[in-house]
């Protein structure tokens, strides 16, 4: 065997080792290592006493300034609440001190570039675990080759360059989470940027999760609702679905998210709202409007920005479900959005592309399918043994020119309970939400409907789809006789019904009173001017003449068809001025 493939120890210290001490310690190397070494000794004065051993890719250190070193990273890892004294706490480190002799696996950086490292020397570093390189920098384990790992670095990699060296922490990645970040907006890691000081976690939870399985769930079986009648009524949701909203850029889809987010006031359902790739100024908008609305005394912002590192981008949507997942574990509803998962597979693709992993279809690797699989699959309604919390999903997908069938898009449609496919050509022509009937669907929320919308929504997506047909069908004809023109007339007013202004949320009652007045044909003469507000006004007044419907209604009661009678009435002789 030659020199260059014998194992190499190199032992650093201040002064040569005697005979004696040089012999143990070849007898520690061929014990350990079951091999004999080429064995050097370096002079070290930086060592100042004790001896510090390097065996291939491992290190132990017996040395002082090896201490030193773990005296100063306990110092470092003193963190004082807000307005605390730091003195004490260095104190009591320094009591608490205990100096251990350290073996680890040591490695080195080989290239670096692009938020990825490919390291050599890491034999038993393990995929997801977070690995700690020189200046701090975080990373994480995301290829194991021969060669080496690769790794995504968490932070600026400025400081990293090859040669630097690499230490394992044995723990795989995780977030803090718990009560204290409700309210917060954080970074991918948790870490708060609000500048509202440090968050005392309850505890922390790896990233990576395996999902419950079938024996842990439970049916979706009671409604979250969104307070957007045109989801609500024709593709309601349930605690525990995830619920795609779909659509080209600047169509709404974020709207409907805050919408819900919204309409969760009151309601005992934490919110988490994970900004992927997004600017971030529109997540600052987006957070004031919650603010604003008081919805941030239950929600949580994650953002990774789309100036953030591709890996930040690419874990956010994962430790946003570990914080979900913390409190669906406690028995509490959860919703979470993710904005959205287009730009997280695009994150995910550069990642894999630096890696060097091979890329297939429209130049994503394999395995991105399993990307959002994994994440989705982490949603449920957990059994009444396992506490029955849920964590409902809404993640969001971005099209190109409505092009549902390209890659990602047909993944996440398959991967999810159902979609909500906003339309350009609606959204442009003023119908908002733009909500497309014949292109959405939900495909299990219909069990979470309570009585009275399932009874008053009855025949709406027929008719709407009678209404589309018809409107097709007699857009170049210029004689129209009556029935077809009320029949026109009547779709119109529907669509007209449909439509909503921004964070202005109907509660649950009110959307069962106008559809059982728009099924009626009872709206069809009104204005179209201020016709959302004209609804605002019969809700407001159809309550004060029948509370007692209203409250049969709020109970959970099936609309019976004396309750629409009276309402159709009422809608019909009401002025709305
Ligand atoms: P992007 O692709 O940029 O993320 P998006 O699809 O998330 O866009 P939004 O940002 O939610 O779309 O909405 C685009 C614009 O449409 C915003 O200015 C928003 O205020 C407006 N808008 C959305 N919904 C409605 C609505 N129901 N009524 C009136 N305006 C709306
Ligand atoms: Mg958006």
């Amino acid at each position: 065997m030659s020199d260059q493939q014998r194992l190499r120890a190199l032992l650093y210290s201040a002064e040569a080792p005697t005979p004696a001490q040089r012999a143990r310690f070849e007898r520690f190397i061929e014990i350990k290592y079951n091999e004999r070494c080429y064995f050097l000794w370096v002079k070290d004065p930086n060592i100042i006493d004790g001896f510090r051993l390097e065996v291939g890719s491992d290190i132990y250190d017996w040395s002082i300034a090896g201490r030193l070193n773990q005296l100063k990273d306990a110092m470092r890892a003193v963190r004082p609440a807000p307005g605390e004294d730091i003195i004490p706490l260095l104190k009591k480190a320094v009591d608490d001190f205990i100096p251990l002799p350290v073996s680890e696996e040591i490695g080195t950086v080989m290239t670096v570039g692009d938020g990825v490292a490919n390291v050599r020397g890491l034999k038993h570093a393990e995929y997801g675990e977070i690995l700690l390189f020189d200046g701090n920098v975080r990373g994480m384990v995301q290829n194991i080759d021969k060669q080496g790992v690769g790794c995504i670095l968490f932070d600026d990699d400025g400081e990293v360059e090859a040669g630097s060296r690499v230490h394992r922490t044995k723990r795989s990645a995780g977030v803090p989470v718990g009560e204290g970040f409700i309210g917060r907006v954080t970074d991918a890691l948790g870490v708060p940027i609000d500048g509202k000081g440090e968050i005392t976690p309850s505890g922390y939870r790896p990233v990576e999760h395996s999902a419950p399985g079938i024996a842990a769930r439970q049916p979706v079986n009671e409604p979250l609702r969104t307070g957007i009648l045109a989801v609500d009524s024709m593709f309601p949701i349930g605690r525990g679905q995830r619920e795609l909203i779909i659509g080209d850029r600047q169509t709404g889809k974020t709207a409907i998210a805050i919408d819900t987010i919204l309409n969760q006031k009151g309601q005992g359902v934490y919110c988490i709202y994970v900004g992927i790739g997004q600017k971030a100024s529109s997540v600052r908008r987006l957070v004031s409007t919650l603010t604003e609305h008081g919805a941030m005394e239950y929600t949580t912002v994650l953002l990774a920005s789309a100036s953030d590192p591709a890996p930040l981008q690419y874990i956010a949507p994962y430790a946003g479900c570990a914080m979900a997942e913390y409190f669906m574990e406690q028995g509490k509803d959860v919703l979470i959005i993710y904005d959205d998962l287009s730009k997280h597979a695009v994150a995910y693709r550069s990642l894999s592309l630096v890696l060097g992993r091979s890329p297939g279809r429209e130049a994503y690797p394999g395995d991105v399918f399993y990307l959002h699989s994994r994440l989705l699959e982490r949603s449920a309604h957990l059994s009444a043994s396992k506490g029955g919390g849920s964590m409902t999903a809404l993640p969001i997908v971005e099209t190109l020119a409505g092009n549902v069938s390209a890659y990602i898009p047909t993944n996440i449609i398959s991967i999810t309970d159902g979609q909500i496919f906003l339309d350009t050509a609606l959204f442009r022509s003023g119908q908002r939400p733009a909500v497309n009937v014949g292109l959405s669907v939900s495909r299990v929320g219909g069990d979470a409907m309570t009585g009275a919308m399932r009874s008053a929504s009855g025949t709406l997506r027929l008719d709407l789809a009678q209404y589309r047909e018809m409107k097709v069908f007699t857009q170049f004809s210029n004689y129209l006789d009556d029935e077809t023109q009320k029949n026109l007339r009547s779709g119109e007013t529907l669509m007209n019904v449909l439509k909503q202004e921004q964070y202005r949320p109907y509660q649950e009652w009110e959307q069962a009173v106008i559809l059982a007045a728009a099924t009626a044909k009872a709206l069809d003469g009104l204005d179209e001017n201020g016709f959302a507000d004209s609804l605002h006004k019969l809700c407001e007044g159809f309550s004060k003449v029948r509370g007692d419907v209203v409250e049969r209604i709020k109970s959970g009661a099936k609309l019976s068809d004396e309750d629409r009678t009276a309402i159709a009435e009422y809608a019909k002789a009401a002025e709305y001025a």
